[in-house]
């Protein structure tokens, strides 16, 4: 694996910096961990884990300390589905050890996302010993939580030491994996939506971060036959991918290489979910199904043309406090914070449409080369999807063809990240596209 980590002055003009000391990542690596506790002076680690977590690898981690003489004090979450909520970090800190010097969450996601916030109000180092490769958190400075009853990205920071032992991963749930790969396959709309923001917003680009998500994305779709049979060669391409899709994210300092308008269609089904108590699935599955959709339809976009007519009629007649209610309806108090957002966001501000348009029709070759550059077939993707058993049917997911479509209008609203819909909206073809889902 290249070796990305480090400061590294870049021809975007940026010079490109992760807080990461170390990821390891490889069979057997979990031995290594008293070598880092030594590095950071470490007479007592804290081990973080849910009851799954622990017996996965946590007791590994307290034998190793063990052999090795190091005292440690630990956590175990009690139950099966943690929450990352407020409850779960009260409790964390609340049986946080005050003698220990050092954090070692094991788990993925929710533990992950706990300990990082843990290690960052008690000043302790934090290494992370991977369980299962199914997020793309391990490298980032946030926590993903559900806080006051809504999703947040809440800034916390990132690990020390990412430890990834293939032994470990392998045995990961197999949903965990078809997520972690899930999670992949997002990337190749993330990486195309970058370009095209980029072309139409001027926002900021690096080709090379960019190439860092295309070599890693590659690795875990040529493995991806094996990943079910958890192919050690898999597991590992997936693992990196993940953790490297963290470090890009912290590279760019923006969540572009490696979340697209697939990640929003996910966001807006855990904002139901925790609204509604609507299913929800694990956030790569929702990705992988939702990227499936949008390569969809960006091969009905490549059918058209920019259409001056159609698109400023279109705009003249949106509704913005029409589509207020709508939102309020659909996502409940999310759609209040959303509401709220666009007052100072403005991106429904008509006045900036003509100049958006006027790019894009000049552009649209170069859109649709960015879009047959980066994005493969969706009969291609979805045999990859096919391979390693996610659905392709949105209503597998509970999703029906109406939540489909308001999914998909609303993913225009999460933040101000230009995505296909916006593009969609200033073309005039929303609900055109919603037509296809
Ligand atoms: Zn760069
Ligand atoms: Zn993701």
């Amino acid at each position: 694996m290249e070796n990305y980590l480090g400061s590294k002055a870049c021809t975007c003009g940026r010079e490109h910096d992760i807080a990461i000391d170390d990821v390891v990542v490889g069979k057997g690596v979990l031995a290594r961990l008293p070598e880092f506790a030594a590095k950071y002076g470490a007479k007592k680690p804290f081990i973080l884990a849910d009851c799954n977590t622990f017996k996965a690898a946590g007791e590994q981690v307290a034998a190793i300390l063990d052999r090795h003489g190091i005292a440690h004090g630990q956590y175990v979450f009690p139950s099966e589905h943690l929450e990352p909520d407020e409850q779960a970090v009260g409790s964390a800190v609340m049986h946080f050890d005050t003698s220990c010097d050092l954090i070692i969450g094991v788990g993925s996601g929710v533990i992950n996302d706990i300990g990082k916030i843990l290690s960052s109000v008690t000043g302790r180092k934090y290494i992370i010993v991977g369980t299962a490769p199914s997020m793309d958190g391990y490298a980032s400075a946030t926590s993903s939580m559900s806080m006051d009853g809504l999703k947040v990205s809440l800034p916390s920071r990132c690990a020390d030491v990412i430890i990834g032992d293939i032994d470990i991963l392998k045995n990961a749930p197999e949903h965990m994996l078809k997520a972690g790969l899930g999670d992949m396959l997002a990337k190749y709309v993330s990486i195309a939506e970058w370009r095209i923001a980029h072309l139409i917003t001027g926002e900021y680009y690096c080709e090379r971060v960019a190439q860092l998500i295309r070599a890693a994305l590659k690795k875990c779709v040529d493995n991806a036959d094996g990943l079910l049979k958890r192919d050690e060669a898999a597991v590992q391409a997936v693992f990196e991918g993940l953790v490297i899709g963290g470090v890009a994210m912290a590279y760019a300092g923006v969540s572009r290489p490696a979340s697209g308008v697939e990640h929003y269609f996910s966001h807006v089904w855990d904002m139901r979910g925790l609204e509604f108590g609507t299913r929800v699935d694990l956030h790569g599955i929702q990705c992988a199904m939702a990227t499936q959709k949008a390569v969809e339809l960006y091969e009905a976009v490549k059918q058209m043309k920019p259409d001056k007519e159609k698109a400023f009629a279109a705009v003249a007649a949106f509704d913005l406090e029409e589509w207020n209610t709508e939102l309020r309806t659909f996502l409940g108090n999310s759609g209040e914070t959303m509401i709220a957002q666009e007052q100072k966001e403005r991106k429904y501000d008509k006045s900036t449409h003509p100049a958006r348009f006027e790019i894009i029709a000049n552009n649209w070759q170069t859109i649709l080369a960015i879009l047959n550059e980066e994005l493969p077939a969706a009969e291609k993707l979805g045999n990859v999807m096919d391979a390693i058993g996610i659905s392709r049917d949105l209503n597998d997911l509970g999703v029906d063809r109406e939540c489909a479509r308001m999914t998909f209008k609303a993913t225009k609203d999460i933040r101000d990240k230009y995505v296909l819909s916006r593009l969609a909206w200033d073309l005039g073809v929303l609900d055109e596209l919603c037509e296809r889902l």
